[in-house]
């Protein structure tokens, strides 16, 4: 049993089933006398793991057949600039919606190809930022994709609905999502995620990509930076990072084994529910500024009345065993991050420490 829960926005917390098999099978997997670690990625034995782990997500995010699965490095921020280098050779225009970091960082690389414009971004709605109806978006005509995040993960500003955009193909960014709530895959282009949140550790992020948009990139686009190269070559074009592999490919058997996606979706949508009630109960010393329309389910954020009382907070709950509270050093406060390997026995006792605080610390 681990001695503490792990709020920690990426890399998170993995897991402990997961953690105890990697554990057993560090030395020697499934009688092969080697680690996984040492197995050729060409190799039969780590064929089974790749095979697995499409199979795996295919069934947990029912991808359609005429979607390619690729796995792939460079995190998230690769897919930055491969979206654009990719989708963009055509029309060489894209549309951005941005709610917070994240999206503003895609946009901003995106901009080295083409033409960028912002189609929406966060409103303001009783004070309080919400994600932008899809009414509010303000599309171009003639651009090659629009892009979204779906959850800003440093902002804790999720969207509660998908975007239905048929003309042109939605890209979206589900890093710190996947896997979170059902998505109807059908709706997108291309989904893009880094392993380390939901999914497994750092190293593989997954990319969904429609099969009419595998085509031929912008002129100079690097071989590895290609969707068709990782394409043809069933993502084995160069040495993928094997370890990050097998990881995400037990994670997804665990999220299987304990009912799939519709059931974590349950059980996201309680633990979050938990600890933006208590910030709600708070009479104000806990401040949550998204609107309740668009709080994240994965990254609960919230401020103290004073920078001091934030800190205070997050060195408390360590004392305690609930570390890696602090927020982002771009919006600051506090960030709870319940990606599905949190325990909900981990919220109950965040809830139990913030309500001790603030009968603490709270000015009657
Ligand atoms: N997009 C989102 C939504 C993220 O949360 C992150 C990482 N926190 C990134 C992109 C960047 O991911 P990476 O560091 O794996 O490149």
């Amino acid at each position: 049993m681990r001695k503490v829960y792990n709020f920690s926005a990426g890399p998170g917390m993995l897991p402990e089933e997961v953690m105890v098999t990697a554990k057993e099978e560090m030395l020697d997997w499934h009688g092969t006398g080697s680690s996984i670690m040492e197995l050729g990625h060409r190799g039969l034995d780590f064929a089974t793991i790749i095979k697995e782990t499409e199979a795996d997500l295919r069934e947990l995010m029912n991808i359609p057949r005429n979607y390619k699965v690729l796995f792939v490095t460079g995190g998230a921020t690769a897919q930055f600039a491969m979206v654009p280098m990719n989708l963009m050779s055509d029309k060489k225009r894209a549309d951005y919606v941005v709610t917070g970091v994240w999206g503003k960082k895609a946009m901003e690389e995106a901009m080295r190809f083409g033409d960028i414009e912002m189609a929406a971004q966060s409103a303001h709605r009783n004070h309080l930022l919400a994600a932008p109806l899809q009414e509010e978006w303000d599309l171009r005509d003639g651009i090659d994709y629009i892009h979204y995040v779906a959850n800003e993960t440093i902002d804790g500003l999720e969207f509660n609905f998908v975007p239905n955009i048929t003309e042109v193909p939605l890209v979206c960014d589900m890093s710190s999502m996947i896997l979170s709530r059902p998505v109807d895959v059908s709706k997108y282009g291309l989904i893009y995620a880094g392993a380390q949140k939901n999914m497994g550790q750092a190293g593989i992020t997954v990319v969904i990509i429609r099969d009419d948009l595998i085509k031929t990139p912008v002129f100079l686009t690097p071989t590895l930076y290609q969707y068709q190269t990782h394409a043809v070559h069933h993502s084995l074009y160069n040495t993928p990072p094997t370890y990050s592999w097998y990881m995400l490919g037990l994670v997804l058997k665990w999220v299987k084994r304990h009912g799939g996606i519709p059931a974590f979706y349950e059980i996201n949508k309680r633990k979050a529910k938990k600890l933006y009630d208590t910030i709600d109960a708070s009479h104000g010393f806990y401040e949550c500024r998204i609107h309740p329309s668009s709080r994240s389910l994965m990254n609960v954020i919230f401020g103290l009345p004073t920078d001091e009382l934030d800190d205070l907070f997050v060195s408390e709950a360590a004392k305690q065993g609930l570390t890696n509270l602090k927020g982002h050093r771009a919006v600051g406060g506090i960030r709870a991050s319940i990606y599905n390997a949190m325990p909900e026995a981990g919220v109950d006792a965040l809830v139990k420490f913030m309500q001790e605080f603030a009968a603490k610390y709270a000015k009657g």
